[in-house]
């Protein structure tokens, strides 16, 4: 059905209100009730004309900072916030190593680039983020037990009922504020295990402008890669 220029997918079932989504690779359908007619369903896409637009911008946005990355002399990678240029040298060192703003790569290193960014990262993340729990944990009142920098699924940081604290080695590629929100965030989970008001209140007491970094990682996020 096309509604004000855009095609949208109609999948009818029992339901009783009518959702949009904005699929991963940007089309759009709306689930709707099966009782409606095609007249209906339009008259309530074209109120919802706002909606579609303001969420196909949002997955613009997040998509055109997607990218695939090529381990070749002047590509740049993130690493806290800011995106500096690899340098490919013809010494290889075994390992990936980043001064005077820049990131350096021997030849020889080159086919095994990836996984050793993942460890430049890894490494990187492991001396951040402990200063960063302990600046926090006693403000919270929190025990964290093991703290990881690991691969995580889907997720920037985990933690479990026992006190573990796991931290995707991306991390690595955001702002330092942005790293402290993600500590704030899964100590506070250690307080209160879900995402409720009260949660984010005892986020917003150490963190009160906490939705800037919630929004870099909205714009950003999808950039955090390799
Ligand atoms: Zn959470």
């Amino acid at each position: 059905m096309n509604v004000s220029g855009i095609d949208i997918a109609i999948q009818k079932s029992e339901r009783k209100t009518v959702s949009i989504f904005i699929e991963r690779d940007g089309s759009v359908s709306a689930r709707v009730p099966a009782k409606l007619n095609d007249d209906e369903i339009k008259d309530i896409l074209e109120a919802k004309e706002y909606q579609i637009f303001k969420n196909l911008a949002e997955w613009t946005q997040l998509n055109e900072n997607a990218v695939e990355r090529e381990y070749v002399n002047g590509q740049s990678f993130l690493y806290l916030g800011r995106n500096y240029r690899l340098k490919i040298v013809k010494e290889s060192s075994g390992i990936v190593r980043f001064f005077r703003n820049t990131f350096y790569l021997g030849e020889k290193d080159q086919p095994k680039a990836k996984e050793l960014f993942i460890q430049f990262y890894k490494e990187k993340l492991n001396s951040k983020i402990h200063p960063i729990i302990e600046r926090y944990k006693d403000q919270l009142g929190v025990a964290p037990q093991q703290i990881k920098v690991m691969e995580l699924q889907n997720r920037w940081a985990s933690c479990t009922p026992s006190g573990n604290v796991n931290f995707h080695w991306k991390c690595a590629m955001a702002p330092i504020d942005v790293l402290h929100y993600m500590v704030v965030h899964e100590l506070a989970h250690l307080i209160h295990n879900n995402h409720t008001q009260a949660f984010w209140n005892e986020v917003d007491k150490i963190l009160p402008n906490y939705d800037e970094q919630i929004n870099w990682l909205k714009i950003n996020g999808s950039g955090m890669d390799l």
